[in-house]
């Protein structure tokens, strides 16, 4: 956190006022209810207009404005409250300092939307790792990519067809800093032993008490070709994503030691970084290690988490094209480029080529899986190279970071119930099992008020896309301008792909139909996510979606919501009643949006996939499927469902008009999922099962030097 950065300026912003620019930058706001209320307070509706970025608000103020707020002694109070508040937080001295450093690698990050660097759930778990680490106040620094192209900003066409537009990112508007070299220019590192050379700028994001650097390669210095090596996520040129996953793991190892981080462990969450591991290993040769030693010092200081139960989502590369670009980092090694390739071969396919996960595997000692149900499909999977290595999958279910998704209101309710130290404790389940004394009426006005703000929410997107200007009108209708916050509502948001089955309860229309509208027990489905750019079969399933969602035998009670993302999701996982879900077993490794609608009283709806075997107790939401899945009887199941047992009890209501049944439902969820599926509960078992073990390997090891 020490070195030196420019920051972008805050044109009118007086000096008294400073604070706030610092509390902007620092993304510790986006997860304190009380650092957002300052910002919505200085100008409510600008505030909604910006996306909740502070940095765009900010920037949009005039003097007039400025002068008004310093006249303003109830905003002064509460900004200097919260300034203080942030200032604690960011002194806190660390109770964990004994472990040694990490450096956690990951290809996106989910943090805000302020900062479009992700795609999808890989990307939210890395940042509510960092959140939750910074909470934690454990020593770690991040490792990323900027992708000054964003990822793709979804419109449809008339027909539902996906259009992919670029997100620019706004770099005057996102919460990034730029890294400074001793001249004060900004800092730029050339990528080691790459030929011809690649160069990147270095981004920094606060991430509360976490540094996450961005690699850039975007800059003048570079040809175009290598300008666009970071230019989006997951591209699908083979050459240019490998290259893009060189610069990541080596560029970004690179980085690390520029800027003399001091770090012990290596924590690379999907194979996409693994290349660090090559990167370390060269570190170690030439500090002095023998190849074997460093191998080994390699794999006992690092830490592989694996997302994926399907070897076809596993990037593989030509052993040629492997060997072309490591061409020169072989030599540098003084080894053979055989044993090189050697290092990412999948036993089970041993001519598929080289395989980034089969690489991560190999050269780290720990190693988890997402789920305890993934974890029994990876060490499948990869048995060959588990016996080979003599070493195991753990399993380390995700969770999500509470203060993130949980919503204000509740938040604030439970620091009344629980006690306001609750976050402290939070992945105690006794602490959570008082909130089932909070009051029925509370949780059901609370929850009613979430969902008119969705649907206001998707209605005001709607409106703008009018006024943007649209070919066919129907268009806005399908966007879910006619849902109505008194019926029961499902919601079912997350990438659009195959084996997600979204449109799963599309399966017997006639059967839908009857369903949605019921004569006196409504029902309404918001549909939103992306396809990835090359996922042909997801664009059609949106495409479905988008048509039924135009179709007038449904009365408007199907929307497809567009540009799925982090912004929506806060509302979504908030404002639905019901959060469907159904992958086809088994290839959800986990999922974390049904965590996230859990915990705040939004029932989970699932095939038994990923971690809702280990979530689901007969209480707190359903469960339905058949192993291996099979769309009909599935589809068959869920009708069932939600017709005898789901609908009927949103809509009984007592006296009062509350539905007392599902409220109890709804507390349960929330007692249930919080504290086990808190990112306070991963990270502790990170800590436990590997974090610890290499801090004990490096207390042994120093020992064994120092003693005569
Ligand atoms: C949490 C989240 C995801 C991941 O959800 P899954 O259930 O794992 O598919 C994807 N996108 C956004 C915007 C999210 O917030």
């Amino acid at each position: 956190m020490n070195d030196p950065t420019a920051s972008v300026e805050i044109p009118n912003l007086p000096p008294q006022l400073a604070g706030l620019q610092k509390i902007a930058l620092n993304l510790w706001w986006s997860w304190n209810a009380r650092a957002q209320n300052l910002f919505r307070s200085i100008e409510a509706y600008l505030w909604q207009e910006c996306g909740h970025n502070p940095i765009k608000l900010l920037r949009m103020l005039d003097k007039e404005h400025y002068e008004k707020l310093l006249g303003n002694e109830a905003f002064l109070q509460e900004y200097h409250y919260v300034y203080a508040l942030f200032r604690r937080y960011m002194e806190q001295k660390s109770d964990c300092s004994d472990i040694p450093p990490i450096a956690y690698f990951c290809a996106e990050y989910g943090l805000h939307r302020s900062l479009p660097i992700y795609s999808g759930g890989l990307g939210f778990l890395a940042g509510d790792i960092l959140k939750e680490a910074s909470d934690m106040n454990l020593p770690m620094v991040g490792i990323g990519f900027m992708y000054p192209g964003g990822y793709v900003h979804q419109v449809l066409d008339s027909s539902g067809w996906q259009q992919g537009q670029s997100e620019q990112i706004i770099k005057e508007e996102a919460p990034i800093e730029k890294v400074l070299d001793e001249k004060g220019e900004h800092l730029l590192l050339q990528v080691p032993l790459i030929d011809p050379p690649v160069y990147v700028n270095v981004w920094r994001v606060n991430v509360g008490r976490v540094s996450l650097y961005l690699l850039d390669t975007d800059i003048e210095q570079n040809d175009p070709w290598d300008r666009s090596i970071s230019y989006r996520l997951y591209t699908s040129d083979l050459h240019q994503r490998l290259r893009q996953q060189i610069v990541l793991g080596i560029g970004g190892y690179a980085v690390l030691e520029r800027l003399g981080i001091d770090f012990s462990l290596l924590h690379l969450n999907e194979g996409h970084p693994a290349f660090a591991l090559f990167e370390r290993l060269r570190h170690f040769i030439h500090k002095g290690y023998d190849f074997k030693k460093a191998l080994q010092k390699v794999r006992q200081t690092s830490v592989f988490t694996t997302h994926t139960p399907l070897l076809a989502a596993t990037d593989v590369y030509g052993f040629d094209i492997v060997s072309h670009y490591f061409g020169d980092f072989i030599k540098d090694l003084g080894i053979d480029t055989q044993t090189l390739l050697s290092f990412g071969i999948d036993p089970q396919n041993p001519s598929d080529g080289f395989n980034m996960t089969a690489l991560a595997l190999r050269l780290c000692h720990y190693k988890n899986a997402v789920s305890k149900k993934h974890q029994k499909v990876a060490a499948q999977m990869w048995q060959k190279l588990l016996e080979e290595t003599s070493s195991k999958i753990e399993a380390i279910t995700n969770g999500v970071h509470i203060q993130t998704w949980i919503s204000g209101k509740l938040e604030e309710e439970l620091d009344k119930t629980l006690g306001s130290q609750w976050p402290r404790f939070q992945e105690d389940p006794d602490i959570w099992y008082k909130s089932k004394e909070l009051d029925n009426r509370f949780i059901w006005e609370t929850h009613s008020k979430h969902k008119i703000h969705l649907l206001s929410f998707i209605q005001e997107k709607a409106r703008k896309k009018w006024g943007e200007g649209v070919p066919d009108p129907s268009i806005i209708l399908a966007e879910g301008v006619m849902l109505d916050p008194e019926i029961f509502t499902i919601g079912f948001a997350r990438r659009m792909t195959e084996y997600k089955r979204p449109d799963l309860i599309l399966h017997d229309l006639d059967r839908l139909e009857k369903i949605l509208n019921h004569p006196y027990r409504p029902v309404q489905i918001i549909f939103a996510g992306k396809a990835h750019p090359a996922d042909i079969p997801g664009k059609k399933i949106i495409q479905r979606i988008f048509n039924a969602a135009k179709d007038p035998r449904f009365q408007g009670r199907i929307a497809f919501v567009e540009d799925y993302g982090e912004e929506l999701a806060k509302y979504m996982v908030k404002g639905c009643d019901l959060w469907l879900n159904n992958p086809k077993l088994p290839l959800e490794a986990c999922g974390t949006s049904g965590m996230k609608a859990s915990i705040n009283g939004v029932l989970h709806c699932s095939t038994l996939d990923g971690w809702w075997p280990e979530g689901y107790n007969g209480k707190n939401g359903w469960a339905f499927g058949v192993d291996p899945s099979d769309d009909s009887q599935d589809a068959a199941q869920l009708y069932d469902l939600l017709e005898q047992e789901i609908v009927p009890l949103f809509y009984d209501r007592d006296e009062d008009g509350l539905p007392q049944g599902w409220i109890e439902r709804m507390k349960e969820a929330i007692t249930s999922v919080s504290p086990r599926f808190s990112a306070r509960r991963m990270v502790q078992e990170y800590y436990d099962k590997f974090y610890s073990k290499i801090k004990e390997y490096y207390a042994t090891s120093t020992r064994r030097q120092t003693s005569p």
